[in-house]
């Protein structure tokens, strides 16, 4: 069986007017089918390299990255990739902003406009259709961007820190909103934060990234008792704040090797 994401020994080099800097270096790791997986590291680890690798935007220098067996050439309607701004249009309403993916890959049937529906009915957004992005808050504009990229069918869904820019009660919310999502479709999700707390709470798997040049530090995996939970509840778990305090002593320890 193929990994339905898989990096072999990736090297990214980024060459600019200033010279050559090494983003990342011997980057292996994979996703299974339904798997959530979580890369946490601070600024500048190069997690947004990694997805942009997975999602086609960029060839890696050295290594091989692999989706559902196959060498990712260009972009694909089979990987979405949700960014922390929602970049929706703001010209455009909800609705022609929840379509408009379906538009530029020429798939906008009636069936489909069905799924959009259906999709802004479980993010609570049907009544705000005919409105603009900016009579919406930043919680609602990462649910229309959520739509936005759900209505496409991904196998696979990258998350570049989602929740980043939002207050921390609205952010819990939408945590609880992804995760019974993506739970609920069955999708396969790399998710990237810096946030700890929520790369536990939300995954099966979290990879730590050093930098400088990002490399991977440590891999944990998130024990059942935990994932059990919605992200919500599972901060609750005994089990939760060890965790968190691992993670952060791998983080700190990384932050001295430089
Ligand atoms: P993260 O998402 O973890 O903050 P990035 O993947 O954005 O990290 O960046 C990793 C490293 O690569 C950083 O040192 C960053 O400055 C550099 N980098 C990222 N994108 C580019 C680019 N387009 N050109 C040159 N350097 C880049
Ligand atoms: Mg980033």
């Amino acid at each position: 069986m193929n990994h339905t994401v898989a990096l072999y020994d990736v090297t990214q080099v980024y060459v600019t007017e200033r010279g050559a800097s090494l983003a990342i270096e011997n980057i292996t790791f994979a996703v299974e089918a339904g798997e959530f997986v979580t890369l946490v590291g601070p600024s500048g680890c190069g997690k947004t390299t990694i997805l942009s690798l997975i999602a086609g935007l960029l060839q890696p220098t050295v290594g091989k990255v692999e989706v559902n067996g196959s060498a990712v050439a260009k972009p694909s309607t089979k990987v979405g990739y949700m960014l922390q701004q929602d970049y929706l249009f703001p010209w455009r309403t909800i609705w022609q902003n929840v379509l408009v993916g379906l538009e530029l890959n020429g798939g906008l049937t009636n069936e489909k406009r069905k799924y959009a529906e259906h999709l802004l009915g479980e993010m609570g957004l049907l009544e705000t259709r005919d409105r603009l992005p900016a009579q919406l808050s930043g919680g609602m504009r990462q649910r229309v961007a959520l739509v936005r990229t759900l209505v496409t069918e991904p196998d696979i869904l990258l998350l570049d820190e989602p929740f980043s820019a939002l207050d921390y009660q609205t952010k819990l919310q939408l945590e609880d909103l992804v995760a019974e999502t993506l739970r609920a479709h069955r999708k396969t999700a790399l998710l990237v934060t810096h946030d700890i707390a929520e790369a536990i709470a939300m995954s099966d798997r979290v990879i730590v990234l050093d930098r400088n040049p990002g490399r991977i530090r440590t891999e944990l995996a998130v024990p059942e008792e935990i994932r059990a939970q919605t992200p919500f509840r599972s901060r609750e778990q005994p089990g939760f704040h060890p965790l968190v305090e691992h993670i952060w002593r791998e983080l700190e320890a990384s932050e001295d090797r430089g």
